[in-house]
């Protein structure tokens, strides 16, 4: 076991080593190549170190050097090595994190990570966060603690009662809103294409003055950061709207919102604290590896209550217990 894990960790080296001097986009007799794998179901067990090796020197050569840094298509990020390598003991570990009790040392991590997360991007104290696949869970949660919070105002419990005869809720995105959103609003029952449109300006920002009516049934989701221009929309006029009218803002912040840790940008996102939640993607510009992002939300029982699972053997002797996200990870309020 331990030859084939250095093999494993001898063999990654090699290819980080050699991305710089590379094609990004794999040639296409490397493409080509990929049909190798393509073999029959074997009829029995393979040779570990055979398996890995087929993997380098086939699939290897055939991968998109977006782990270097000459990839510029897509927001894609690559890792740095302290996360590569953390993540390759992670894999070791291979924790189930549901609750304290499977793991305390990857509960712990993850309230110290988000903890610092929280701080970092300068969100309030007392908001809740989660740890989640990417942006598009990320969205999808905190999309379902809104429905739950502007459902519950009207006396329906959309966990309960479900969206068949539900009051009607309103979801204000930009023009220019991520497809992302737009898929999470569609897993939600809300609509991709039930969403009101607002226009935006040359770069990408949506328009205050193009604003709807807005009312405490709305959604109003920002975005930090355009994919094709970078822009930032206007949070502290929108927030301030949606706010007087008693509105949810949900923020996409894929790879934008990081620039609220860069004192060089975090003017970008003036505003956009006074959310009521927010996605985020750690493997975007954090530049850890694949798949990681996080949600935050102001209103922690609102982000429990959408996410809950029961079941008998669930015990109150994890406070981990009321789950946040799709995936059993969670953190409760910071402290
Ligand atoms: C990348 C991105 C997403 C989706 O993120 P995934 O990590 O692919 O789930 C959502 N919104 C924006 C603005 C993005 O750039």
């Amino acid at each position: 076991m331990r030859d084939l894990l250095n093999d494993a960790a001898e063999r990654a080296a090699r290819y980080l080593e050699t991305l710089g001097a590379r094609p990004v986009f794999p040639p296409p007799a490397a493409v080509a190549g990929l049909a190798a794998l393509d073999e029959p179901l074997p009829e029995g067990p393979s040779d570990p170190a055979q398996t890995l090796r087929l993997l380098d020197e086939v699939a290897g050569p055939a991968t998109v050097a977006s782990a270097g840094g000459r990839y510029f298509g897509f927001v894609t990020g690559g890792s740095l090595p302290a996360a590569l390598a953390a993540s390759i003991l992670a894999a070791a570990w291979d924790q189930n994190t549901a609750f304290r009790v499977m793991s305390p040392a990857a509960a712990t991590l993850e309230e110290v990570a988000l903890n610092w997360l929280t701080e970092l991007l300068g969100l309030p104290a007392g908001c809740a966060g989660a740890l989640v696949t990417g942006a598009t869970m990320a969205n999808l949660s905190a999309l379902a603690a809104a429905r739950r919070a502007l459902l519950l105002r009207c006396g329906w419990d959309v966990e309960h009662d479900g969206l068949v005869g539900a009051p009607a809720l309103t979801v204000v995105v930009s023009d220019e809103v991520h497809v992302s959103l737009l898929k999470a609003l569609g897993l939600l029952g809300l609509g991709r294409e039930r969403v009101v449109h607002v226009p935006v300006d040359g770069q990408g920002r949506m328009r205050p003055d193009a604003l709807p009516p807005l009312d405490d049934a709305t959604i109003l989701c920002l975005q930090a950061g355009n994919v094709n221009t970078g822009a930032f929309d206007p949070a502290r006029e929108l927030c301030a709207q949606a706010q007087a009218a008693g509105a949810w803002v949900h923020v996409d912040g894929a790879f934008g919102f990081w620039a609220a840790a860069s004192p060089a940008y975090a003017q970008l996102t003036d505003g956009y604290a006074e959310a009521d939640s927010w996605a985020t993607d750690s493997h975007k510009y954090l530049n850890v590896p694949y798949d990681s992002g996080a949600v935050f939300c102001r209103h922690p029982e609102q982000l429990r209550g959408a996410m809950r699972t029961g079941a008998a053997y669930f015990q109150v002797t994890d406070q981990r217990a009321g789950e946040v996200v799709p995936l059993a990870r969670q953190r409760l309020p910071c402290a």
